[in-house]
């Protein structure tokens, strides 16, 4: 199974993506965790992320497209894959479209998970990442609002999920990426989910509609 999800930040795409990801035991993509585990490596990839990363910016087309080339042409993704934050606009939509017709193969799905603006705020707003497993939380999840629910370890708020970078990373998002909702809808490979309620209930949403 071949899947490319899309959806605001906040709108529980990664959440979904991992708990989808595993269900189907397929390789779970996030460009976004590849760019965070570089920075924080200090790599010469991460160096040259860091400052679009923490402010809110896309990286460049070439940079992702080469993070994205080195895992198609892997042995991982030969059983399928699922794309969370990958492809962020048309230029990257139109070479992944290339890239997989090159190795004869299709997208079997992407999933749009849709939440409106306000209570993607709110939600941004309350996120968390955990210093230790960098499980992504939310304030009202945490018992103290201090430590990750998971394996206690000390809460911080992202540089990106700062006040003023939310605000830049929403526009980006409907300038670059929601174009991509029309794009594949015209393949007719694009499944609408309502992103509100728990994650449980979005889960089996998702998992009724493949
Ligand atoms: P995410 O965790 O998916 O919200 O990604 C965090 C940040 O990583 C984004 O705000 C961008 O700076 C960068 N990033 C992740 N994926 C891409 C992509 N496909 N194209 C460009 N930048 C990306």
């Amino acid at each position: 199974m071949r899947i490319v999800m899309l959806g605001a930040p906040g709108a529980g795409k990664g959440t979904q993506a991992k708990k989808i990801s595993e269900k189907f035991d397929i390789p779970h993509v996030s460009t976004g965790d590849i760019l965070r585990k570089e920075i924080k490596n200090e790599t010469e990839l991460g160096l040259e992320a860091k400052s679009f990363v923490e402010s809110g910016k896309l990286v460049t087309d070439e940079l992702v497209i080469e993070i994205i080339k080195n895992f198609i042409q892997g042995d991982s993704a030969e059983n399928g894959f699922l794309m969370d934050g990958f492809p962020r606009n048309l230029a990257q939509a139109k070479k992944f479209a290339e890239m997989l017709e090159e190795i004869e193969l299709k997208l079997d799905h992407v999933i749009n998970i849709d939440v409106d603006n306000s209570e993607i705020i709110n939600r941004l707003g309350m996120r968390r990442t955990c210093k230790e497993c960098q499980k992504i939380t939310s304030v009202a999840e945490s018992s103290n609002g201090a430590s990750c629910p998971e394996c206690g370890g000390e809460l911080f708020i992202r540089k990106d999920d700062e006040k003023e970078v939310i605000a830049h990373r929403l526009e980006v998002y409907e300038k670059e990426t929601q174009p991509l909702i029309e794009y594949y809808s015209e393949s007719g490979i694009l499944i609408d989910i309502d992103g509100l309620g728990t994650e449980e209930e979005v889960t089996e949403r998702i998992l009724k509609s493949l």
